[in-house]
């Protein structure tokens, strides 16, 4: 099966467990084992044959996507990913907000591999952000790599002479964020 179908499948059975089907538990394993059957009845109707070769993922029903994942090329290396959402666009907006600012910041999705981290051997995410800033009268781009939105608000008060920013309904004072402009701006 191709990957995309399985990935369609997925979340197909993940729309089946929130319409009822719950994922089996040390304490009901048989009550799991009927549900189970059941989702794989539904799943067969759904999927023909495919079905019984994404048990090994149904198995873990409980990591089973909601959304499907995004496929992403990496720009240097050209290898194929399929990622969840990382937050590029509120990262690629804060990016836009400096610039209108004036400031001299880029941003782009790169592979692990290429950001020169150990890729992790999970299926999670496996790209991150590769981010430049190069400062005023600086001759150079100060490179950081970071997965993390906070790290990209924190560049944005830095860069705005804000003493805080907000993320998710949390007020994070910069003076609590050394280490991450350290590594962000390279000061
Ligand atoms: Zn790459």
């Amino acid at each position: 099966m191709s990957r995309k179908n399985k990935i369609k499948i997925l979340a197909t059975a993940a729309a089946l467990s929130v319409s009822g089907v719950s994922c089996s538990n040390a304490e009901n394993e048989n009550d799991g084992d009927m549900e189970k059957q059941s989702l794989i009845e539904k799943l067969k109707g759904l999927a023909g044959k495919g079905a019984k070769a994404i048990m090994p993922e149904m198995a873990m029903c409980y990591e089973v996507p909601a959304q499907p994942r995004e496929e992403f090329t990496c720009p240097q290396c050209g290898n194929v990913f399929y990622i969840w959402d990382n937050g590029f666009e509120e990262i690629t907006s804060i990016i836009e907000r400096l610039k209108a600012q004036g400031h001299d910041v880029k941003v782009e999705r790169i592979c692990l591999k290429c950001a020169g981290l150990i890729p992790n051997d999970s299926e999670g995410n496996d790209v991150t952000n590769k981010f430049s800033y190069k400062a005023p009268k600086a001759k150079k781009y100060h490179i950081a790599y970071s997965a993390n939105l906070s790290d990209f608000y924190a560049v944005e008060a830095a860069l705005s002479n804000k003493d805080s920013y907000v993320m998710w309904g949390d007020t994070i004072q910069l003076s609590n964020e050394a280490e991450v402009l350290k590594k962000m701006l390279g000061k």
